[in-house]
């Protein structure tokens, strides 16, 4: 009841939830209760969550933030939203989003922009929460759930976990399963927590995780008990410092920032070792050609016949085009253009398979840094801290835009698990997040290095 009322007294201003649902979430919490009385809790038992609208959710609508999937209901359940509620997890409503997860600032939504809850000191400008789960990340940091799921194909958890003060992590590549998740880069995407703190963030991913039959890239692995490895020492720790982040133009402050992050784990006791990551200079534009190449094919299946929207034509050609026109909006066009472009023969060997081998040796660059002996790294989460909305220079220009995910894309490129922590404040008082990435399937040396910092 608290959280629902917060939600009503706040979210109008701020526009997180797209879908609120107070019916099943009172249901769901009785059930909680009763759970309690006999004694049977689970590890969520009535913890209130927001969930992100890409996440299919059994008969509540799940619309990816796009006016193509109008009205759309799954039939079934998200295997990540199901784990949590088998913990007993309660549903508080549908998080905005970019549309189908495109974007960093929560601008590309169909039901209009998130309102960061941070406002730079002395100033009354809105900023954007960064995105794509910034319905997910303003949500946690106004309290308006208790923690909230959220989806990263390049950087969409950490980025907005950044610029509102909260903690977010993208886990393995097939830690969590995406059955029932909107695909948008199918090879990119992985769920994951955004949380208040890296104890909480460390329960949600503990629940979220599992191997799943129907996603086949889920992996067979022991979920560990995360929140385990909070308060352990870095003692013995190598944690590298990749000198290809340092990029031109970053602002002093973030650059000290990250000295700050280097100086605590030495503290704690970890190692500091400078490496290098070669090719990272090459994953944005790689990025931007896998990415879109992937959705535009994810994203043929929205044709006005099976899901939402459909604006009739004369003959099926004619409503399928009115459809698409009318459904998606221009980030996606634009992104949906790019992938039918790169995949188009006579450009496919220059442009989608030139990008495949870069991604190859991003990765081995990591598996190189990797097997040298270092087990995390440090670097910044974002070039900035929030921006302002239709920031004039970033909404004319979309490689601008593009430039956000510059220190995280590397990490879902590489398949890799990355968290973003709190690490201080801007001169303008705006939150600032440091990002560590870790060795595949090793979450738990990001908790606990990540704990040390918060
Ligand atoms: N900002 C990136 C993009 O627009 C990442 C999005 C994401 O991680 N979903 O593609």
């Amino acid at each position: 009841d608290a959280y629902l009322a917060a939600i009503d007294a706040a979210n109008p201003a701020i526009n997180a939830y797209v879908t609120v649902t107070p019916e099943k979430a009172r249901e769901m919490a009785k059930a909680s209760d009763a759970r309690l009385a006999e004694g049977k809790a689970g590890a969520l038992e009535g913890i209130p969550l927001g969930i992100k609208d890409l996440f299919a959710t059994e008969g509540v609508h799940t619309q990816a933030c796009s006016h193509i999937l109008d009205g759309f209901k799954p039939k079934y359940e998200s295997t990540v939203t199901q784990n949590l509620w088998n913990d007993g997890a309660v549903m508080l409503g549908k998080l905005n989003m970019d549309e189908f997860a495109m974007g960093s600032s929560n601008e590309s939504s169909y039901y209009g922009v998130v309102k960061n809850p941070w406002r730079a000191e002395n100033s009354n400008a809105d900023l954007v929460p960064g995105g794509s789960s910034g319905g997910s990340a303003a949500a946690v940091a106004a309290f308006l759930c208790a923690g909230a799921t959220a989806t990263d194909t390049g950087g969409s958890i950490r980025q907005p976990a950044a610029f509102t003060g909260t903690v977010g992590i993208k886990p393995t590549y097939g830690r969590c399963s995406r059955w029932g998740i909107v695909a948008f880069a199918s090879s990119l995407d992985q769920a994951g927590p955004i949380a208040r703190d890296v104890r909480d963030a460390a329960i949600l991913l503990k629940s979220m995780a599992s191997v799943d039959r129907k996603d086949t890239t889920s992996v067979d692995l022991p979920v560990p008990d995360y929140e385990a490895s909070l308060g352990q020492s870095l003692k013995g720790m190598r944690i590298g410092i990749p000198r290809e982040y340092r990029v031109d133009g970053m602002p002093d402050e973030i650059e000290a920032l990250w000295q700050q992050g280097i100086a605590w784990l030495k503290d704690a006791g970890a190692e500091i070792v400078d490496i290098s990551l070669p090719h990272t200079k090459y994953a944005l534009p790689a990025y931007y050609i896998v990415a879109p190449a992937e959705a535009s094919s994810n994203l043929a299946r929205y044709d006005g016949v099976r899901y939402g929207l459909r604006v009739d034509g004369k003959d099926i050609v004619d409503m399928y085009e009115k459809t698409r026109a009318a459904g998606f909006g221009h980030e996606v066009k634009r992104r949906i253009m790019i992938g039918t472009y790169v995949l188009s023969a006579g450009y496919y060997d220059a442009y989608y398979l030139q990008a495949q081998k870069v991604r190859t040796l991003i990765k081995r660059d990591f598996e190189l840094a990797f097997n040298a002996g270092v087990d995390a790294i440090l670097t910044p989460a974002t070039p900035s801290s929030a921006f302002g909305i239709a920031d004039e220079d970033l909404a004319a220009d979309p490689v601008k835009m593009y430039l956000q995910d510059i220190f995280t894309v590397t990490v879902n490129m590489a398949g890799l698990p990355g968290l973003s922590v709190p690490a201080g404040l801007d001169h303008k008082g705006l939150p600032l997040g440091l990002q560590l990435i870790g060795k595949p399937f090793e979450e738990e040396s990001l908790f606990k290095t990540a704990h040390v910092i918060e």
